[in-house]
């Protein structure tokens, strides 16, 4: 089949070139034109609403993709706060509001953010969702590259760009 023909189905490599804003025009993110964002179709890999607008399209086409937030990085959850004490944090970390944290659970070691909502004397109050938690997200993007996954790919369930060799 002619390159330009394909469009859009599962198991296809996807090279996009996006700008991902909010709707209030606040830039979020956008590619790198030295290193685009590949990944595999129908396998998760990008927010689930702009993954669903993608089928279809071919090489060269651009789109203004409205995915709401229940189809990008959920609701916002008012109950998904913890307070924890101050002193489970080295006493010489300066903590901030605001400020994005990496935690790790000492049982399980599994890795997880979270963001500093409030601070108060013994207490910190951590909120547990997504930064983009109830935020629509507004991407225009442009499908720069199409190809079909090598069987290899598929097999580890992931893209194998330049620099990529094992
Ligand atoms: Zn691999």
């Amino acid at each position: 089949m002619d390159k330009q023909n394909k469009t859009i189905v599962d198991d296809m490599v996807v090279t996009l070139d996006y700008l991902l804003q909010l709707e209030d025009g606040q830039e979020i993110d956008r590619s790198d034109s030295q290193e685009p964002l590949q990944f595999l179709q129908g396998h998760g890999q990008i927010v689930p609403g702009l993954e669903q607008s993608l089928y279809g399209m071919r090489t060269g086409d651009e789109k203004k993709v409205v995915v709401a937030a229940a189809d990008a990085y959920g609701e916002f959850d008012s109950e998904d706060f913890e307070t924890v004490s101050r002193n489970i944090f080295p006493p010489d970390m300066a903590l901030q509001e605001g400020e994005q944290l990496q935690l790790r659970d000492s049982e399980s070691g599994k890795v997880f953010q979270a963001t500093v909502s409030e601070l108060k004397e013994d207490e910190v109050i951590l909120d547990f969702n997504h930064p983009l938690a109830g935020e629509t997200l507004i991407f225009q993007v442009k499908i720069a590259d199409l190809r079909d996954a090598t069987s290899e790919e598929l097999g580890h369930g992931h893209v194998h760009g330049v620099g990529h060799h094992h």
